[in-house]
C-alpha cells in the first residue's frame, strides 16, 4: 500500500523539491499551499502523514496543528525556520510528533518520516482495548490508559508530552532521572532540540500541580535530574 504524505507549504520551490523527492522514494505526495486548504485536507483522513510549514498564509501551521489535533492523531513533523525555538517547543506541546528545521537535507526528512510513520504504526497495533493502568503517588493518579491524571480526584488538564513526562516521573517513582534520560524517553532519542525543554515542561507541570494544589510532587535533584516521591518519604 502506497503512503499518502501532505505536504502543507507556501513556499512554491520547497513543495516542489520536497514533493518530487517524496515521490522518487515512492511516496503519493498531495500539496496544500495555505493553512486553510492543509487543514480540511488534513481532516479528511487520506493522508498517512503531515508534512506542516509554521508560516503559512491563512492559518499558521500551529493553528492548523491545535485544530487538527481535536480529532486526529495522524502523524505531523513540523518545518520550521531556524532558530525558531518557540515554534518548536510549542509544536511538540501542540502534539507534533517531530520537526525538521529549513533548509533540510532530505536524507534527514526522508529519516524522520520513516521514525513518524514507525511510531504510529506502533500506536496503532497497541490501541485496542488496553487495560488501564493506574499509577499512583501520593494523592496523585494518573490512568495511562484514558489519559487522564487528577490529585485527590480533582482533574488535570495536561498536555501529551505533559503527560508523557508525569508518566515518566511516575513509573520510575523514588529514581532520579537525568534530563538526558527524560529527553530520550518523552521526546524519542532523535529529539534534536534544546535540554532545556525538560526544565521548561517540569515548570509546566509544576504551575499545573504544585501551584494548585500545594504539594511539592516533583523534586529537582540539583545537578542530576527529577524525582517523584511518596510524600512520606522525605
Ligand atoms: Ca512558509
Amino acid at each position: 500500500m502506497t503512503v499518502k504524505i501532505l505536504l502543507v507549504e507556501d513556499e512554491e520551490k520547497i513543495a516542489r523539491f520536497t514533493e518530487l523527492e517524496l515521490i522518487h522514494e515512492g511516496y503519493e505526495v498531495a500539496k496544500a499551499a495555505d493553512g486553510r486548504s492543509g487543514l480540511e485536507m488534513a481532516e479528511s483522513g487520506s493522508y498517512d502523514l503531515c508534512l506542516l510549514d509554521i508560516m503559512l498564509p491563512g492559518l499558521s501551521g500551529l493553528e492548523v496543528l491545535r485544530r487538527l489535533r481535536k480529532t486526529s492523531q495522524m502523524p505531523v513533523i513540523m518545518l520550521t525556520a531556524r532558530d525558531a525555538v518557540m515554534d518548536k517547543v510549542s509544536g511538540l506541546d501542540m502534539g507534533a510528533d517531530d520537526y525538521i528545521t529549513k533548509p533540510f537535507a532530505i536524507e534527514e526528512l526522508l529519516a524522520r518520516i520513516r521514525v513518524a510513520l514507525k511510531k504510529s504504526a506502533a500506536a496503532k497495533e497497541s490501541s485496542g482495548p488496553q487495560p488501564s493502568k493506574i499509577l499512583t503517588c501520593g494523592k496523585l493518579t494518573m490512568d495511562t490508559a484514558r489519559y487522564t491524571a487528577a490529585y485527590d480526584g480533582t482533574a488535570i488538564d495536561l498536555t501529551k508530552r505533559e503527560f508523557l513526562l508525569l508518566r515518566t516521573l511516575m513509573e520510575n517513582k523514588s529514581i532520579v532521572l537525568s534530563r538526558d534520560t527524560l529527553l530520550e524517553r518523552v521526546w524519542g532519542y532523535d529529539y534534536m532540540g534544546e535540554t532545556n525543554v525538560v526544565d521548561v515542561y517540569v515548570y509546566y507541570l509544576r504551575n499545573k500541580i504544585d501551584d494548585v494544589f500545594g504539594e511539592k510532587i516533583i523534586r529537582t535533584v540539583r545537578g542530576v535530574g527529577y524525582v517523584i516521591k511518596e510524600p512520606d518519604h522525605e
